[in-house]
């Protein structure tokens, strides 16, 4: 069992079974929150026959690393881990977290799920399907590690790695909670960004946790139409009722939306498109983000050239839309997310879970919440 999934005070109903007094739980989930202990043996003012009972009881560490590329600028680390086995695969999934620093400070993006089953047309990390949701613990973890190796303080955190966090709620929901609790690394709810390709149910719902992290929208396109033949989740939710879910989100919790926009030259970047696109956005209190789409190898995509970028987000601007264009830091270590993580799984030949095929997902909307509720 992992001890890192406990709350604080689920961890004190637990160490009460081991006839222990309560205060011991609050030095323990400090070792594992605060002072991010990788080892029970760290814990050095437990005694040794607790930390042997945890030891025998509990796994500590979720991650194990497997490789790190850092940018020639030194601003951008991106780690490989490993995580624990599961079930009756032979391995565990493979998984990859990206840290930027930045002069206001260190931003970690995680992953959500070992694979995703949204089968965007542009993004590498869908690929292979979806292997399987994350833990709490397993998203705790890849900040820890970061943090840990990096020796200084993680101030912001991004659910932008692999895999689509509204597809794993529950587990998104306690990550959330425990991130930013203060008796872990308190990191500030104002810090994170989730973002999702628009699962509108999970987007309401949001809403109503009484949370102040920012919604971040992958829309990518300026109408229903294009929309479908970029991302099948589109053939589900159109834009419109995406757009009335997230003013409902600014309404409940006063936090403005950030849409992200890549850029594909030919498909979605022409001025007409830019202009849809303000429509669509015109007066709604929100950010836009411009991402030149990165290439991948499985698709022909591509941005077009620097001028053409600039006049799609003047376009914006002559509209008051706030408009930023974001490009990849350490671009010499592959920019493209989720590229670390493919290259490690074709050369290692993993193939995609059955359960991953994203085609699923279109299919009917009730059974693909209950898959979530119970995953
Ligand atoms: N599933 C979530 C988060 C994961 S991806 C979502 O859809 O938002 C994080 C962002 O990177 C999304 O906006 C995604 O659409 C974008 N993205 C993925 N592959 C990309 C690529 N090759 N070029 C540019 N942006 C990409």
């Amino acid at each position: 069992m992992d001890i890192k999934e406990f709350t604080l005070k689920e961890l004190e109903k637990e160490i009460e079974t081991f006839e222990e007094k309560k205060f011991r739980a609050r030095q323990i989930y400090d070792w594992i929150h605060k002072k991010l202990a990788m080892d029970f043996e760290e814990m050095t003012n437990l005694s040794k026959g607790l930390r042997q009972k945890l030891e025998k009881n509990y796994t500590l560490n979720q991650l194990e690393l497997l490789d790190t590329l850092i940018s020639g600028d030194k601003s951008t680390s991106k780690f490989l881990f490993r995580l624990k086995k599961d079930g009756k695969k032979r391995q565990g999934s493979v998984i990859e977290s990206v840290l930027m620093k930045y002069r206001h400070g260190n931003s970690v993006c995680i992953s959500s799920q070992a694979g995703c089953r949204m089968g965007c047309q542009f993004c590498a990390s869908t690929l292979h399907g979806l292997e399987r949701n994350l833990t709490a613990s397993e998203m705790l973890d890849q900040v820890y590690h970061i943090q840990r190796s990096l020796g200084e303080r993680i101030s912001n955190i991004v659910v932008m790695g692999t895999g689509e966090p509204l597809d794993n709620y529950k587990e998104l929901l306690r990550f959330l909670s425990m991130i930013s609790d203060e008796n872990g690394l308190h990191i500030s709810q104002r810090n994170i960004t989730v973002s999702t390709c628009g699962l509108v149910e999970y987007m309401d719902k949001l809403a109503e946790e009484n949370l102040q992290i920012t919604l971040a929208i992958s829309l990518h396109a300026p109408n229903d139409e294009i929309r479908r033949k970029l991302m099948p989740i589109a053939k589900k939710y159109s834009i419109q009722e995406i757009l009335t879910s997230c003013d409902h989100y600014f309404e409940k919790t006063g936090r403005r939306i950030s849409f992200e926009y890549s850029l594909i030259a030919g498909i979605n970047d022409s001025l007409e498109q830019a202009e849809e696109l303000s429509k669509l956005l015109l007066g709604r209190p929100c950010h836009v983000n411009l991402i030149p789409v990165n290439k991948i190898k499985e698709r022909t995509f591509d941005h077009g050239s620097e001028d053409r970028i600039q006049k799609f987000k003047l376009v914006l601007e002559k509209k008051h839309i706030n408009v930023t264009i974001r490009r990849e830091m350490g671009a010499d270590i592959n920019a493209a997310c989720g590229q670390l993580r493919k290259g490690y799984m074709d050369r290692n030949n993993i193939e995609a879970t059955k359960e991953g095929k994203h085609e699923i997902l279109c299919k009917d909307r009730r059974r693909t919440q209950k898959d979530n509720q119970s995953g």
